[in-house]
């Protein structure tokens, strides 16, 4: 993993050529730099561009650290909580002689997890966050789906396919075609945030853009969008395990 360290002399960043017209600056989830330049646009030029962006990158990395930072802090052991459509369920981390138990169950507000006795706390901790991984990913299959059906009755459209995957830099992907894609952390996120992705996944079935059309369809099916949208701004990045 790269450093996230920042001094004022030195940002480092990799420089991609293609054939575009402008200079593209990302800050990556993982906290690179990637900057996208025209093939014949100066060395120079790209710096100075990118001394314009840094601002913009200085805010991005600092969000980026904090975000690794907290997932760090995430133990993977009893009392840790892990976010569930706007709940907070607890981990209950139970040590057990008997095999094939690494799975979570849910109780309410806790999630009890079974790991094999006298495992090494690395692995442990990788014992509990797969079985919490596939947990949560069985639960947005089932979620999912149910909300795109509810989504789908208020739209008046619905996917053909819903997909949920690792989504580095999305929340979900729909068009013309009816195939839907769904981030599965935003089983991470609160009910009406998932609703709102949902809505607005099937509005671009026919506004594939992000026009004004686009934002008036949305807000015809689901009132609380620009909250919703501004919640997923705002707190996307923490939505991770
Ligand atoms: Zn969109």
């Amino acid at each position: 993993m790269p450093e996230l360290r920042l001094s004022s002399e030195t940002l480092d960043y990799e420089i991609e050529r293609r054939r575009r017209r402008t200079v593209g600056v990302a800050v990556r989830p993982d906290g690179r730099v990637q900057v996208r330049a025209p093939l014949t646009t100066p060395q120079s030029e790209v710096r100075r561009i990118v001394e314009r962006f840094r601002p913009w990158i200085e805010k991005r990395l600092e969000e980026t650290k904090e975000r690794l930072r907290r997932k760090r802090l995430r133990s993977f052991d009893s009392g840790d909580q892990v976010p569930f459509l706007g709940a907070s369920l607890v981990l209950d981390v139970v040590e057990t002689d008997r095999a094939g138990l690494d799975e979570a169950v849910r109780e309410d507000a806790t999630l009890r997890v079974f790991v094999p006795r006298g495992l090494e706390l690395a692995q442990r901790r990788a014992v509990v966050r797969y079985a919490v991984l596939r947990w949560l990913l069985e639960q947005a299959r089932e979620v999912f789906h149910e909300k795109h059906k509810a989504a789908a009755r208020r739209v008046g459209k619905s996917a053909r396919r819903v997909v949920i995957k690792d989504m580095a830099t999305r929340w979900g992907s729909c068009g013309p075609d009816r195939k839907m894609s769904l981030n599965w952390r935003l089983v991470l996120a609160p009910d009406a945030v998932v609703d709102y992705v949902l809505v607005h996944e099937l509005c671009h079935i026919d506004v594939p853009d992000h026009s004004q059309k686009f934002w008036r369809k949305v807000a015809e099916h689901c009132d609380g969008w620009k909250e919703q949208r501004r919640w997923l701004r705002r707190h996307g990045d923490e939505l991770d395990l």
